[in-house]
């Protein structure tokens, strides 16, 4: 397996996490990560210091982290394999999935995570409303690799497929290996843990562990400090915008931001251009969901680019006296390389990504700075979609959500969740307004109901993850914190060997 887009796509993950990349190396199946300056002596049967190991390793690599092969196990093909969510299932699933062991590294990863399957969708074979991305099984970047048992090493999580006959071990997914001289991580993944919030088992390992004996960098914090989780509603709206006052009036009345992704291609009438200058005029966003609603904004990178800023120009000449959006939901979700860098080039600056159903490299757990875009852009995956189907099917429920903010809440994330106004086309199988209106105030309440949440609007989620994303740090040779360049917010924080500090309290150097 050789895939070039895996460095980028791993170092971006650290870098959203740690405001800066560790010193990394490719071997062929996946990468090495180093923590600190002396983590690795070439030449030397064993690895020494402290590393991040990621994919299927070599055979001579196995000693020194730990683990064998183990040619007995079933093997994984197939078992990712997952049917679409419809009819009467609440939800579907991959037989192989995930389980972690209790463990101190394991504790920024929520009860939901702990038994994960490969694959989940609650709509279709489109979405996942707990939000975390596909593993796979097919060899790929994106793949688990089963075989690998410890021998050595403690297993955090370990590899298994449902069957008639009972759950069967494949294999060990996650498995840190200490020794006086050694402390390696290792996921059998080449992508890592990435694209949910159980990259928290990175970030502490990398941030905190062994901080007596073994070297760590510092972890930015994902929100402002001191709030715990981050929330974020929006509405795409493909339908008549207006369709949604009931629910406009409810946040505004609870103070909450109310924010609005606009096919700039729908025909606006009086009741709908009130509609979104009262949500702005009341601390919401305005974003762009495309001018024309393509997939993949287009055809060719020539017409994503024109859709991008047409539906900017769009809305400057609606509103001349407000800059247009530089905020986008992409159409479909649908965001590959070629959109992403044409909408950096119409002038967007952020982007809502995320869905399990494409674009892997934009489903990331943490929010920041995306790959193959240039260093401008971020992203913030959003994937709670709430929805009459999966409503129904799910008995009414609000569970589903509330364990994805709860995901977000125990990783100190931003939890962001969506729905759409209705039309006389397409009501996205609520029954009524009353019944949407009441889904939404269920789960605000459930949200509520935990300490230090904050509900913020899009633009100020985009411009707390913008300035975060500037954010440079390193470790001085003294095993000193600095900064870069010493951002203006002062609600920016990191982590360092266990203890919480503002970045503004740093010496810049
Ligand atoms: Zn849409």
């Amino acid at each position: 397996m050789h895939d070039p887009r895996l460095p980028p796509i791993v170092q971006t993950a650290f870098l959203r996490s740690l405001g800066l990349i560790p010193r990394n190396e490719s071997f062929p199946g996946g990468m090495i990560f180093f923590i600190g300056e002396n983590s690795f002596r070439a030449g030397e049967s064993a690895l020494r210091g402290k590393a991040v190991v990621l994919g299927p390793p070599p055979p001579a690599m196995l000693p020194g982290l730990g683990i064998r092969k183990d040619r007995g196990l079933p093997l994984l093909e197939g078992s990712d394999a997952c049917a679409p969510a419809q009819g009467e299932r609440p939800y579907t699933e991959s037989p192989a999935f995930l389980a972690y062991a209790e463990h101190e590294l394991a504790a920024g990863v929520s009860s939901s995570l702990r038994r994960r399957p490969f694959t989940r969708f609650d709509y279709s074979d489109e979405w996942n409303n707990l939000g975390f991305g596909r593993v796979r099984a097919d060899g790929s970047i994106w793949a688990a690799h089963g075989g690998f048992v410890t021998e050595g090493a403690a297993q955090l999580a370990g590899i298994f497929t449902r069957t008639p006959a009972g759950d069967q071990y494949c294999g060990a997914y996650l498995t840190l290996f200490d020794s006086p001289e050694a402390s390696l991580l290792w996921c059998s993944r080449p992508v890592g843990p990435l694209d949910s919030t159980e990259w928290t088992v990175i970030e502490r390992f990398v941030c905190d562990w062994r901080a007596e004996d073994m070297p760590c960098l510092p972890c930015l914090r994902q929100i402002p400090a001191p709030c715990r989780c981050l929330v974020t509603m929006r509405l795409d709206c493909d339908e008549d915008v207006a369709s949604a006052r009931d629910l406009f009036e409810w946040y505004r009345k609870e103070g909450i931001p109310f924010s609005l992704a606009v096919k700039s291609s729908l025909e606006l009438g009086a009741s709908d251009l009130a509609l979104l200058e009262a949500a702005r005029a009341a601390g919401g966003t305005l974003l762009s969901h495309s001018h024309a609603h393509q997939p993949d904004w287009g055809a060719t990178p020539e017409e994503a680019q024109k859709d991008a800023q047409t539906s900017r120009n769009r809305f400057a000449g609606l509103w001349p006296s407000f800059p247009p959006p530089d905020l986008a939901v992409s159409p479909f979700h649908t965001n590959p390389p070629y959109a992403v860098q044409a909408m950096a080039r119409a002038g967007f600056t952020g982007f809502v990504s995320g869905i399990i159903h494409n674009d892997p490299e934009y489903l990331l757990g943490r929010a920041g700075t995306v790959p193959f875009a240039g260093g401008r852009m971020v992203s913030i995956s959003q994937q709670s979609m709430l929805h009459g189907d999966c409503r129904r099917r799910q008995g009414e429920g609000m569970e589903v959500h509330i364990a994805a903010f709860e995901a977000q809440y125990v990783a100190r994330g931003i939890f962001g969740y969506l729905d759409h106004p209705f039309s006389e086309r397409y009501q996205y199988d609520w029954e009524s307004r009353q019944q949407r209106l009441q889904a939404h105030q269920r789960l605000v309440a459930a949200m509520r109901r935990y300490q230090g949440v904050w509900f913020w609007s899009q633009q100020q989620c985009f411009d707390f993850v913008r300035a975060r994303a500037a954010v440079r740090l390193r470790v001085t040779p003294g095993g000193r914190v600095a900064v870069l360049a010493v951002p203006e917010r002062r609600d920016i924080a990191y982590r360092y060997k266990g203890q919480e500090y503002a970045l503004s309290e740093v010496e810049p150097g």
